[in-house]
């Protein structure tokens, strides 16, 4: 029996659109294993697309209250997507440790601050992009590269996560206008150097299809895959799924990419323990 799982999903407790439940529905309609539910975590500034620090009790009682209700039709787990803020935020947080998580995903949003405090958010629209990277890195696209990777680095180290959520995510943009060559020396030595820290922390290297369809973009996509086999890095397919019709938006595909690049296993939060299992293009192989 085939199926497809996901660990990292939405829903409207920060920018996703729909209920919790909705998403759970469609994840028992769509035959999936298993649904992780990982909301963007508050974090300690006014941003309008993470959860408000007073909706995190709601989110989790209603996460545990929906465990409970769906308990014989498809296990669901508790999360939160976490970002990493040297002194303000990480996994180790008071606040992600009492949510009493199943996993957690940790991804780096933000890079470093505007000069009024506001935090530079490297994946929101063009233009907040720009002006960060032209406030804060001077225009320098690389100084900003390496400083995201560094964070991203002292969180592997220092707050690892279960899953690194888009770990090249900071190319987003580059895509568009491209600052740099991804095949650069530099570039690649930190691809790299994350891989293989992920890999010494345990930690699952997330691959993300959430812009395949929008950008044909994966996080990270083909040119990283054959680092990923030749250093056997844990790996898992998640969507980031903000609709819930997307919860295996791009699977089919992706997966086929996996397994051209010799990819043939990822890990699978199955009875409290995570597993690696076989996968192709149709599926999961559970059994
Ligand atoms: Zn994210
Ligand atoms: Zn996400």
């Amino acid at each position: 029996m085939r199926s497809w799982t996901n660990y990292h999903g939405h829903c409207n407790y920060c920018d996703g659109r729909g209920e919790m439940e909705a998403y759970i529905k469609k994840a028992i309609e769509y035959g999936m294993k298993n649904i992780g539910i990982s909301s963007h975590a508050p974090v300690p500034f006014n941003v309008d697309w993470t959860m408000s620090p007073g909706k995190l009790n709601a989110y989790v009682n209603e996460i545990d209250a929906l465990k409970a209700k769906y308990a014989d039709e498809i296990p669901v787990y508790k999360s939160l997507e976490v970002d990493y803020i040297p002194n303000a935020i990480s996994v180790n947080s008071a606040h992600i440790r009492n949510a009493q998580l199943d996993y957690s995903v940790g991804s780096i949003h933000f890079v470093d601050f505007f000069k009024d405090g506001t935090p530079w958010a490297i994946d929101g629209p063009v233009d907040e992009f720009k002006s960060g990277l032209d406030e804060i890195f001077a225009g320098d696209m690389k100084a900003a590269t390496l400083r995201f990777f560094q964070l991203q680095k002292e969180m592997l180290d220092q707050a690892p996560p279960t899953i690194l959520g888009h770990f090249d995510k900071m190319k987003m943009h580059n895509r568009t206008f491209g600052f740099f060559n991804e095949e650069e020396d530099w570039y690649l030595k930190e691809v790299k150097e994350t891989l293989d820290l992920a890999q010494e922390k345990n930690v699952i290297v997330e691959i993300n299809t959430k812009a395949i369809g929008s950008l044909g973009v994966l996080y990270p996509g083909p040119e990283i895959f054959s680092f990923l086999k030749d250093k056997n890095v844990p790996i898992t397919i998640n969507s980031d799924a903000h609709d819930d019709y997307k919860l295996v938006l791009g699977f089919a595909e992706t997966a086929q990419l996996l397994n051209d690049a010799g990819i043939t296993q990822c890990f699978e939060l199955l009875n409290g323990d995570w597993q690696a299992f076989s996968f192709n293009k149709d599926g999961i192989f559970f059994d």
